[in-house]
């Protein structure tokens, strides 16, 4: 049910939605593209929890974790979160798509 912002109390928090949102694509905002190394990878999961728009996506084969790079928008928290260093922001300009 949607909630009025002005009814939304002091600090209070909003719902995120739990599938695809048109009107929450974040991924256009980016300037920087998370990249991760697997082979740093320990899976412990701190940048799933640390992910302000929940785009951190746990696998289960191929890779410990991808990105949803329609919502990612590139701040840096999963980087700076890593305690392995991990990820690495490259610049957008680098990627063809
Ligand atoms: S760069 Fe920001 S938005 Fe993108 S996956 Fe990392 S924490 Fe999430
Ligand atoms: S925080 Fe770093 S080590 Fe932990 S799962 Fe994420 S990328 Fe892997």
């Amino acid at each position: 049910m949607a909630v009025p912002y002005e009814k939304i109390p002091f600090a209070g928090t909003v719902k995120s939605p739990q599938k695809e949102n048109e009107g929450m694509i974040t991924g256009n905002w980016r300037t920087r593209r998370p990249i991760l190394d697997a082979e740093k990878c320990t899976e412990c999961q701190i940048c799933w929890i640390s992910c302000p728009d929940s785009c951190v996506n746990l696998m289960t084969k191929d890779s410990p974790i991808n990105f949803n790079l329609k919502y990612c928008k590139g701040c840096g928290l999963c980087a700076e979160m890593c305690p392995v260093g991990a990820i690495s922001l490259v610049p957008e300009l680098d990627f063809e798509d």
